[in-house]
């Protein structure tokens, strides 16, 4: 793969059969697996290795690439490096891609810089695009609950970027069940229904099928994307024989080094039995959980290296589970 000329694997669909899902009740196909870009596409990461990564990710038919304004680090970063990835290799391939980005969190200075008012979302888009020098995107989300702009000015916006073409659909992510149900009704209205949910859903959180919001999507036609599905890298061998310097938890910045508690190794030790049992990684029979449960359209893995991403996509022939095994996977 160099720097120029990349031509995209000719089997990269190969296995549309297994890969892709409709996304709620809408007209899109979403893979299985889709490529985020919170870690490791920052500035501050290699570009070349970042670059080897979204690449074979879509060589495997990740059609699917999810970003947010303040991906990095620094902020901003890692919508710049997709910008010159797209410009250098994937921008033939611009209508294969399913792009989305985020506007809510900290992003730039003042007042004006986070959560989610009209101002807020609208200049963030448009820097977006920016950044990753595309003229629209194809899902834009509101990326956080905000508790203290109106629900409508946040919603309006959304509507309003739609309209304007600089993103075709619309997401959400973060919201409390209510607010959700609030705002499909109200982009439903509109004629811009939200496509897609973005929540937390992994072995050891559930909270969106305890808090109702797995079935409210369900039932209304919504997708249902998984961030996190590995909780970091927590559900995977990666910290099988303490913490590698190259990984996630060494940084302790979002995967703090005090969360490998004895409670958490026994949990882990079942989901290795399992595992064993299956015939898969770790890796790949908790992704392969979060895959089977209803509702769910995709999940949305990171990975700091093209290995990492090529053993993950295995989990879409995973056969279902056991009740048994379900039963020891199911951690208090
Ligand atoms: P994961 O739970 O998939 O964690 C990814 C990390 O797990 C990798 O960086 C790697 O850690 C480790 N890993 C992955 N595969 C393997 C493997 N096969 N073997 C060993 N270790 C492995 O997802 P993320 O937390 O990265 O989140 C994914 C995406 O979700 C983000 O990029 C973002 O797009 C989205 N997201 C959205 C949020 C929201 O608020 N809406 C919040 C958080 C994420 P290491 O780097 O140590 O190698």
């Amino acid at each position: 793969m160099n720097n120029k000329n990349y031509i995209a694997a000719h089997d990269r669909y190969s296995h549309a059969d297994t890969m892709y899902r409709r996304c709620g009740n809408s007209g899109i196909l979403l893979p299985k697996i889709s490529l985020g870009m919170w870690h490791n596409f920052g500035s501050n990461d290699p570009f070349e290795r970042s670059r080897r990564m979204l690449l074979t990710a879509f060589d495997k038919g990740i059609t699917h690439i999810d970003l947010a304004n303040n991906y990095g680090p620094p902020s901003g970063s890692a919508e710049e490096t997709f910008g010159k990835i797209i410009t250098t290799d994937l921008a033939p391939y611009r209508d294969e891609l399913f792009i989305s980005t985020k506007a809510g969190y900290d992003m730039w200075e003042g007042p004006y810089g986070s959560w989610c008012s009209r101002k807020q979302l609208i200049s963030s888009i448009d820097q977006s695009l920016r950044r990753m020098n595309v003229e629209y995107v194809d899902l834009f989300y509101i990326h956080r609950y905000d508790p203290l702009t109106p629900l409508d000015e946040s919603l309006q916006a959304i509507v309003d970027i739609i309209r304007s073409g600089k993103a075709l659909y619309a997401g959400i992510s973060r919201w409390p069940l209510e607010a959700l149900r609030y705002a499909q009704e109200y982009l439903r209205a509109r004629d811009v229904p939200p496509l897609i949910y973005q929540g937390r859903l992994n072995l050891l959180d559930r909270a969106p099928q305890h808090e109702g919001i797995l079935d409210y999507c369900h039932s209304e036609g919504i997708g249902f994307i998984s961030f996190s599905p590995l909780a970091q890298g927590l559900l995977t061998n990666r910290y099988d024989s303490g913490i590698p310097e190259d990984s996630r938890m060494s940084r302790n910045r979002t995967l703090k080094k005090d969360t490998l508690t004895p409670e958490l190794q026994q949990q882990l030790s079942n989901l290795r039995h399992v595992a064993q049992e299956r015939g898969e990684s770790m890796a790949q029979t908790a992704l392969a959980w979060v895959m089977q449960q209803q509702g769910v359209t995709s999940v949305l893995v990171g990975a700091s290296s093209t290995e990492q991403l090529s053993l993950n996509i295995n989990a879409i022939h995973s056969a279902p589970f056991s009740d048994e095994q379900l039963k020891r996977l199911t951690f208090k």
